[in-house]
């Protein structure tokens, strides 16, 4: 299990003036300090449509008490809600496409900023795109925390595609009807999305683990990855 997280912050003090030195001493320790999340844990579920992220997310979740954020299942909340949102979006999601970065950007940084007093977020689906990373990186930084690992699930096209067409018999969603639209998906995937994993690479924090087989073998060959990166 991943401990209570050290969280301590000092009380901060608001707009008065010292009236003396010593006052002026003990206002500069108690001035406002930027709100810190060091000891968060912010895990990068990736992988192709079909590869488990929401099925392993759940098993997460449940072991490391994480906040989960899956711009799919927010984007088909706005859908269900019918907001213009979901509307604009619906129209890409049937058809395979991407959503636009400043869409899903903006739902996701409304999720961090509410949940930051928590262990850590897990995301699912997101980033898509080295701009959506970039700009997810950004972003916790801004609230003093930052991605710990990027775990890839690896899973084969055949693989894939049977898991979505079965899925598209229970989930009810459009976009697992039909086997063109799901080649699409895995295009998009293969153009746009498949570079995140450089990005992670490239700072050290990408880890990959076989998406096939037995959920619970995948589930511990997961929890050994980042197990790993909390040790270090
Ligand atoms: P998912 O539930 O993750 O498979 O996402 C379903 C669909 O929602 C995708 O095919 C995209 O159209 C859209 N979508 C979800 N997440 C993102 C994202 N991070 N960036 C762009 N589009 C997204």
């Amino acid at each position: 299990m991943y401990g209570p997280a050290p969280y301590f912050y000092p009380p901060i003090a608001h707009g008065r003036k010292p009236r003396h030195w010593a006052h002026a001493r003990v206002a500069t320790c108690l001035q406002p300090r930027p709100f810190t999340h060091p000891h968060m844990l912010n895990l990068v579920l990736f992988g192709p449509p079909g590869a488990g992220k929401g099925t392993q997310s759940q098993n997460l979740i449940d072991r490391y008490g994480l906040r989960h954020i899956s711009t799919g299942d927010l984007l088909r909340s706005e859908i269900a809600e019918g907001t213009t949102l979901g509307q604009e979006a619906k129209k890409l999601m049937d058809a395979g496409i991407l959503v636009p970065d400043a869409v899903v950007i903006g739902m996701v940084e409304n999720q961090v900023k509410a949940n930051l007093s928590g262990r850590g977020f897990i995301f699912d689906g997101f980033p898509r795109t080295v701009a959506q990373a970039e700009a997810l990186d950004e972003m916790l930084a801004k609230y003093g925390t930052s991605i710990t690992v990027m775990v890839a699930l690896q899973v084969d096209h055949d693989t894939l595609v049977q898991r979505l067409l079965l899925r598209g018999q229970t989930s009810g969603r459009p976009d697992d009807q039909n086997q063109d639209l799901i080649e699409r998906r895995v295009v998009e995937y293969r153009d746009k999305t498949a570079p995140v994993a450089a990005f992670y690479a490239g700072t050290g924090r990408f880890q990959e683990v076989p998406g096939v087989g037995e959920i619970s073998a995948i589930f511990e060959g997961i929890c050994q990855k980042i197990d790993a990166v909390l040790a270090q």
